[in-house]
């Protein structure tokens, strides 16, 4: 058995690699579900969505979000009851948001909800979230007038482009969440717990917020096998550098290995990074190199394999 936490597009990538070179029935994927929101009165849960798709092999090639081929006809029609229409939902994703909110209300958990929308989609690994109560990243922002405020992940990342200078990071109800139904047992009965190429603040951070979760990683320390986001002192896409840099964390493989070394006994880095493998190993950790930059799933399939071999 093969435990994985999972954020969004990295995850997603390294996952389509995975399922190549193992079982897919044997692998549980740990989605973050802290970028979760409400949107016209909908639940979208976007790094549930794009790990669904992506194993689905029905994802957008290149938006980072949604389904390839999407259209927006919804979305432009709410445009004329002048409705904020900063968060794109396509029409056909729109579908699994309507699907997932009516279920929610009926009373299913996330986590069937979730079961039942990847096994409409024919995806074989067990996509499960990180919780099934409401976990919510808040990113605290400083204006350019000095002033404070506090934005929603998607209000700071989406609508705001992730431009407005970060000075915290926290996730609103995680100390009082609980891991989902069969997380920790995953955890527990893995061989091998891979921590996906994500965002280490707030896709890989709320996963070890909700109490629980980072222990039992603790204990499986020498099983568990991190991949790098950051190669060459830069993400591969998206913010990470702006949410790390704030937070203390260096920007670079060496900080990814500071800040998962308590829980994680081994870190891909990437081969462009093989000079910083020393550093990496003084964090604490076990070391290997590979290539990480996932072009192809070919590319992440002997990622996945490499990765898997780091602790056989
Ligand atoms: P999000 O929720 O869609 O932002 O997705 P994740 O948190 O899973 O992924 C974002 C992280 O994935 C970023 O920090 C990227 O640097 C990293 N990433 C994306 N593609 C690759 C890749 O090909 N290789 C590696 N090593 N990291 C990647
Ligand atoms: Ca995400």
């Amino acid at each position: 058995m093969i435990a994985a936490l999972a954020g969004g597009v990295g995850a997603a990538r390294f996952l389509r690699g995975l399922v190549r070179v193992v079982d897919p029935a044997s692998v549980t994927v740990i989605v973050n579900t802290a970028d979760d929101d409400r949107f016209h009165g909908l639940n979208v849960s976007p790094d549930l969505d794009t790990v669904t798709y992506t194993l689905a092999g029905a994802e957008h090639p290149e938006q980072g979000w949604g389904l390839a081929g999407e259209t927006f006809t919804a979305m432009d029609a709410l445009d004329r009851y002048g409705a904020d229409t900063w968060f794109r939902l396509g029409d056909h994703d729109l579908a699994t948001h309507l699907y997932r909110t009516r279920r929610l209300d009926e009373g299913a958990t996330l986590t069937e909800v979730t079961a039942e929308i990847t096994a409409a989609w024919g995806v074989v690994p067990r996509v499960v979230p990180m919780s099934d109560d409401r976990v919510a990243t808040r990113v605290t922002v400083r204006r350019p007038s000095g002033e404070i405020e506090v934005l929603s992940m998607q209000e700071w990342f989406v609508r705001e482009r992730a431009n407005p200078p970060v000075v915290a990071v926290d996730f609103a109800g995680a100390s009082t969440a609980s891991p989902g139904p069969d997380v920790l047992r995953a955890i527990e009965d893995a061989e091998t717990i891979l921590v996906c190429p994500s965002n280490p603040v707030i896709s890989i951070g709320p996963i070890l917020a909700v109490p629980g979760i980072r222990e039992a990683l603790i204990g499986r320390r020498e099983r568990v096998v991190g991949v790098s986001p950051i190669i060459a002192g830069a993400p591969v896409k998206g913010p990470a550098d702006r949410l790390m840099d704030p937070l203390g964390i260096e920007v670079s493989c060496v900080g990814v290995a500071r800040a998962y070394a308590e829980f994680c006994g081994t870190l891909v880095i990437d081969s462009g990074d093989a000079m910083r493998a020393a550093e990496v190993e003084a964090a604490g950790m076990r070391v290997v190199v590979a290539d990480t930059l996932m072009r192809d799933a070919r590319v992440a399939a002997a990622l996945a394999q490499h990765t898997l071999n780091a602790v056989a």
